[in-house]
């Protein structure tokens, strides 16, 4: 027994996602980790060795959530910018714009994020028509929640100075003018900001938000505009200041650079790690950008876009494969999870599937052949169970652009699971919310899509932890692990799944450290 025990938890109801000990009363924690765990009685003998006791009065403590598919940068500057999250129409949006300018010096970026237009009254994009009426003199940049579609004004399409040649650009059918919308066109949004954002106010930000929702851990996805942001990263981990830890996948153009660098997946400590690579195989349902194998129901023209070409992502997985980086790969329509599935299967690549733990963001549209497929390989599936009620539910965004019958095969946990696939599951961000994700899984009305709390639990801690290397290091309250942990208002184990969305998350411990607590 070491002569100094940093903390001692007692009478609680812990559910440990250990299946060797799923339930505890008691555990100690030092240095970040778990020494013992059981009964109050079991524990008792540490904890006259305790600096500190925290009697939990019977409230319930989970592993920590870990989110495997975030944008941390974004979601904090969602926080710090426009957020059109809770807008309800077309008006409400522009409203939003509108308050924004008139509070903000001329020439000030008005940038605004997670609009949806299937939540407002009138389903439509907005258009520079919509906005250059009151921003003569600021740059309006409004990302859908995809982030595959913005909406900007006549300012911004000025300052960008893009070849009109390029297909993202939406124009006008009789005048040909460019109408504002664009689509899989990357910004810097950088270039944009005069008074540019202190990096470190915007991760902190999104931290804290995490730690909000009971997030301990996270897969950060930054694009490569972003990457003065590892610098910030790097400091404040160096000050201790990090209050989730990072999982950092880069983008795949940064092949090159880790090559010359040899890092390798896992480089880093229990704080900041390097991940692998991040790459797009197509867009989202939402933009009619996913590549699916039928035209869309509500835009035949289309059956989306292959944004990576095949030879050259055959390539990207064989230096990976040489360097030993895993590969994430954000694949959504069918046709396009289809490419991914056979640059995997040729035999000199198939043993690094596993080996590197090589997965596929969201997979939504994953038929029956796909699925039998994905197993075969072992590809791990990073999967995001709050898209199921935001988008999923019968009349919903998936019917409008699917038809409903392709659209009940999206997002199939219940098959997936069924067939023995390995899925860890994220939020990328649309909400960023475990406990919402789980109601949204744990109450979906088709069958094919609906598992239980305890799986979706599972999916979002000890599974999770395999997607990161991570399953021996966290994921499950178990001695040795990190004590990363969270205490809930109620057990989701015994209610009905329909109460999930009730339950509050009260505080919430990285390496035994309160980072979050509401009260
Ligand atoms: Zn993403």
């Amino acid at each position: 027994m070491p002569s100094q025990v940093d903390l001692a938890i007692i009478n609680a109801d812990i559910r440990t996602m250990d299946s060797q000990i799923p339930k505890a009363e008691a555990m100690v924690i030092t240095n970040e980790r778990i020494i013992a765990i059981g009964s109050n009685a079991e524990v008792e003998i540490f904890q006259s060795h305790a600096t500190k006791t925290i009697d939990m009065k019977g409230r319930t403590i989970l592993p920590g959530f870990i989110d495997t598919h975030a944008h941390l940068v974004g979601l904090g500057r969602k926080i710090l910018h426009l957020d059109f999250g809770n807008t309800a129409s077309v008006e409400d949006a522009l409203r939003l714009v509108k308050e924004k300018v008139d509070e903000s010096p001329k020439g000030k970026l008005i940038l605004g994020y997670n609009w949806d237009e299937s939540n407002w009254e009138t389903p439509r994009y907005l258009t520079k028509e919509d906005l250059d009426p009151f921003t003569p003199n600021n740059p309006v940049i409004l990302i859908r929640v995809c982030g595959h579609l913005i909406s900007v004004n006549s300012v911004t399409l000025k300052k960008l100075d893009l070849n009109l040649d390029n297909p993202g650009i939406d124009r006008d059918i009789k005048t040909g003018e460019p109408t504002g919308i664009l689509r899989e066109i990357p910004i810097d949004i950088q270039k944009f900001q005069s008074d540019e954002d202190d990096f470190s106010t915007v991760l902190m930000e999104g931290c804290r938000f995490a730690n909000s929702v009971g997030i301990t851990s996270i897969h950060e996805n930054l694009y490569n505009q972003q990457l003065p942001f590892i610098a910030t990263y790097l400091r404040l981990r160096q000050r201790g200041e990090l209050t989730v830890r990072i999982y950092l996948n880069l983008e795949a153009k940064l092949l090159d650079l880790l090559a010359g660098l040899g890092a390798p997946t896992g480089l880093g400590d229990d704080y900041f790690r390097l991940g692998g690579v991040k790459v797009f195989i197509d867009g989202s349902i939402g933009a009619q950008t996913a590549a699916i194998s039928e035209p869309y129901y509500d835009k035949p023209d289309t059956d989306g876009l292959i944004l990576f070409d095949e030879k050259d992502y055959t390539f990207l997985i064989t230096t990976a494969n040489a360097l030993g980086l895993q590969v994430s790969t954000h694949a959504i329509g069918d046709r396009a999870i289809d490419m991914v599935i056979r640059t995997h299967e040729n035999k000199s690549r198939r043993e690094f599937v596993n080996r590197l733990r090589h997965t596929i963001i969201h997979a939504e549209f994953l038929t029956s052949p796909l699925i039998e497929r994905v197993k075969r390989l072992e590809l791990l599936l990073l999967q995001q169970p709050n898209f199921v009620h935001r988008w999923g539910l019968p009349n919903g965004m998936y019917d409008s652009r699917l038809g409903p019958k392709r659209a009940k095969q999206l997002n199939n946990f219940r098959r997936i699971l069924d067939a023995g696939i390995k899925v860890a599951f994220g939020s990328d961000c649309m909400p960023m919310d475990p406990l919402y994700g789980i109601y949204s899984a744990a109450t979906h009305p088709y069958p094919s899509i609906q598992i239980t709390t305890e799986e979706a639990i599972r999916l979002y801690t000890i599974d999770a932890a395999y997607a990161s290397f991570d399953e021996n290091n966290k994921g499950s309250l178990t001695p040795g692990k990190l004590a990363d942990f969270v205490v809930l208002s109620q057990n989701p184990f015994e209610i009905d799944p329909k109460e999930l969305k009730d339950v509050k998350v009260l505080a919430t411990y990285v390496g035994g450290r309160c980072v979050y607590s509401n009260h």
